[in-house]
């Protein structure tokens, strides 16, 4: 799966999508046998700074109608759009994101569905006051929300989907992380040592989870 992000602060998101189990699945693996070889999933970046045409490469403006703040020029960002995924054959595997507080909400259910139906996830991240609305038209873009809160900009929820939705990737996490269905975590864990001491008490892991009774530690797992 192909990830676009279309943002003017690339250098913020790539530090996250190269480390850990992103940057690990965007890797070939030489040494694997072939079933484990070939990248799963790949995440370009796109400053719609780079496509804008006036000399102070200027990618946003004042807002018609007057009010506060700068807004995201449309053209720089439907340029990118293109360069990403404009030329795509099957547009029918290419969504495209805006990331904002009055979007959709995103969950679990849409990371799920999004891996499964599209080979290209194009995301596009707001600053200022956003984005100008005709993004959206031209671009059959849906707005999502990661929260019911306003951010910044759109950059951290870009990164949360496309984390989200990494996980469904078939060989993206390792055999041994655990990929949930219902139950959102793994729920209560604890790793060495057996004891720790905090301000003079000392903090043991309980007997059930050292007892070797499978049963009874996914019981308790799953416990709230
Ligand atoms: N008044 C603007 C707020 C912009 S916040 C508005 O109503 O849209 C700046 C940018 O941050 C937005 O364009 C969006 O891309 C991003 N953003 C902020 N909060 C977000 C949230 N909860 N979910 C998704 N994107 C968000």
């Amino acid at each position: 799966m192909q990830f676009h992000v279309i943002t003017l602060f690339p250098e913020v998101c790539e530090a996250y999508t190269s480390a850990s189990v992103l940057g690990r699945a965007q890797k070939t693996d030489k040494g694997k046998g072939a079933k484990s070889r070939g990248k799963k999933l790949e995440v370009s970046y796109y400053n719609p700074r780079d496509f804008t045409t006036d000399k102070h490469r200027k990618a946003d403006d004042k807002p018609y109608g007057g009010g506060p703040g700068m807004v995201m020029k449309a053209e720089p960002i439907i340029k990118a759009w293109e360069k990403a995924v404009g030329r795509k054959r099957d547009q029918k595997k290419v969504k495209t994101l805006i990331m904002s507080p009055r979007g959709r909400m995103f969950t679990q259910k849409l990371a799920k569905e999004y891996a499964k139906k599209y080979d290209h996830l194009v995301l596009i991240s707001g600053r200022y006051e956003g984005i100008d609305a005709r993004v959206k038209t031209a671009l059959k873009a849906e707005e999502v929300s990661v929260g019911d809160y306003v951010l910044t900009g759109g950059e951290l929820p870009a990164l949360s989907i496309i984390d989200a939705t990494a996980r469904h990737i078939p060989g993206v996490l390792g055999e041994q992380d655990s990929l949930e269905d219902d139950r959102a975590t793994t729920g209560e864990a604890y790793t060495r040592p057996e004891v720790i001491q905090f301000k003079k008490k000392k903090l043991k892991v309980p007997e059930v989870f050292l007892s070797g009774h499978h049963k009874e530690i996914e019981k308790r797992r799953s416990m709230k």
